[in-house]
């Protein structure tokens, strides 16, 4: 690799994981949830993966995720669900994306323009999005009114699982009473949706009764395992790696990075790698993150900062533009996105989607081997130098 650092996104791995999601679904349609950035991996790739792999729709959170689908072309069916109370929905409608919406006031501002697509969106536990009980009826009965006058097009009812990770959690089991309550209100006020959903990426692989016409999966697409504890044979997608920039050897006692955090304890081999907490390295897992150098996974020591790690790696033969993998699939030893989550306290997701925007992708597999992307910022930049200038 050229560079400080790059992650390197396996398009086989997506292919792979959508196949796996489709077969998981059966006859449902699967939509591939490419928010943030395709969760770190870059949207656009990932999208058009998913849709040659088996994905039939698209789920972003915002308007500007959807509109950046657009416009690289890509007119997959894509629902979109948050957005402020000021946002110009009409540009959704123009580009033909479907809004998820939660209440009368937001459904009704969408009915003032150019009749939208609408998924109706059910609070059935997570307290966040979506019409509570109280409020559905009433999201009903106007949507009802709506759609009779042609000002809108109810395309789906749907929820969003707080528990799908455990199959016995009776939180689920009311959740999916919510939802068939939910349902039949609507099919009793006379709002017939053609595409129900419900399930996200757990769900999709071990609870069939949440499958209905589409199910929406985020984390198993990019080869994160959903279930503790339970293997799908998904293939994580995104390797994290960078060069070794510098080596030294110091003696026993060399304060190491910022502050009194690690002091060496013994002669030893430093490796200086140029990834850090703004790239994703996440600064929490000081102390117990392991980076691959060598084949060898050797210890990150001292406080992870802004721009740059050092890693112990003893008496290993290291040299400055080595590789490193900061993680991988594992297939190899080398540490996990699920490792650094646990290092971290947090999630494979947090991971996942923190990993910087000065990180170029690069991707590799499907359409075989293809330029680095570069983000706009840096391509403008590098634009601006003069050829030839070093
Ligand atoms: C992020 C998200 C998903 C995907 O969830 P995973 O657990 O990552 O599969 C599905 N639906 C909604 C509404 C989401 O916000």
């Amino acid at each position: 690799m050229t560079g400080l650092a790059e992650a390197i996104v396996d398009l086989d791995a997506i292919a792979h994981n959508t196949r796996l999601l489709a077969e998981a679904v059966g006859n449902a349609q699967l939509m591939a949830v490419v928010k943030a950035n395709g969760f770190g991996h870059g949207a656009t790739a990932i999208a058009r993966t998913a849709l040659a792999g088996g994905a039939s729709w698209l789920g972003v959170t915002s308007l500007s995720e959807a509109l950046e689908l657009r416009a690289q072309g890509i007119t997959a069916p894509l629902l979109m669900w948050l957005y402020a109370p000021d946002e110009d929905l009409a540009r959704a409608t123009e580009h033909d994306i479907d809004v998820s919406v939660s209440s009368v006031a937001a459904l009704e501002k969408l009915a003032a323009g150019r009749p939208a697509n609408v998924h109706l969106k059910a609070d059935t536990g997570l307290s966040r999005a979506g019409a509570t009980a109280d409020e559905w009826p009433h999201l009903i009965t106007a949507a009802a009114r709506l759609q009779d006058r042609g000002r809108v097009r109810v395309r789906g009812i749907w929820s969003h699982l707080a528990h799908a990770e455990n199959p016995a959690d009776p939180a689920l089991r009311r959740q999916l009473d919510a939802f068939a309550d939910a349902r039949a209100q609507a099919a009793a006020g006379g709002v017939v949706a053609p595409l129900t959903h419900l399930a996200n990426s757990a769900a999709a692989l071990q609870l069939p009764a949440t499958h209905f016409d589409l199910v929406r999966a985020g984390i198993a697409l990019y080869g994160i395992e959903p279930v503790t504890g339970r293997e799908f044979g998904l293939r994580p997608a995104m390797t994290l790696r960078a060069t070794v920039i510098l080596t030294k050897r110091v003696p026993a006692g060399s304060g190491v990075s910022y502050g009194p955090d690690h002091v060496t304890d013994r002669e030893t081999t430093l490796a200086l790698v140029p990834v850090g907490f703004a790239d994703g390295v996440p600064r929490a897992a000081a102390g117990r993150a392991e980076v691959n150098v060598r084949g060898i996974n050797c210890p990150v020591i001292g406080r992870i900062a802004m721009d740059q790690i050092v890693v112990d790696v003893g008496s290993l033969p290291v040299r400055a533009g080595d590789a490193v993998t900061v993680f991988g699939p594992g297939a190899a030893g080398e540490p996990t996105v699920a490792d650094w989550a646990r290092w971290a306290g947090t999630n494979p997701h947090e991971i996942l989607t923190g990993v910087g925007p000065r990180v170029p992708r690069r991707y590799e597999g499907q359409t075989g081997p293809s330029s680095v992307q570069v983000t706009p910022r840096l391509r403008q930049r590098q634009n601006g130098w003069p050829t030839g200038s070093v």
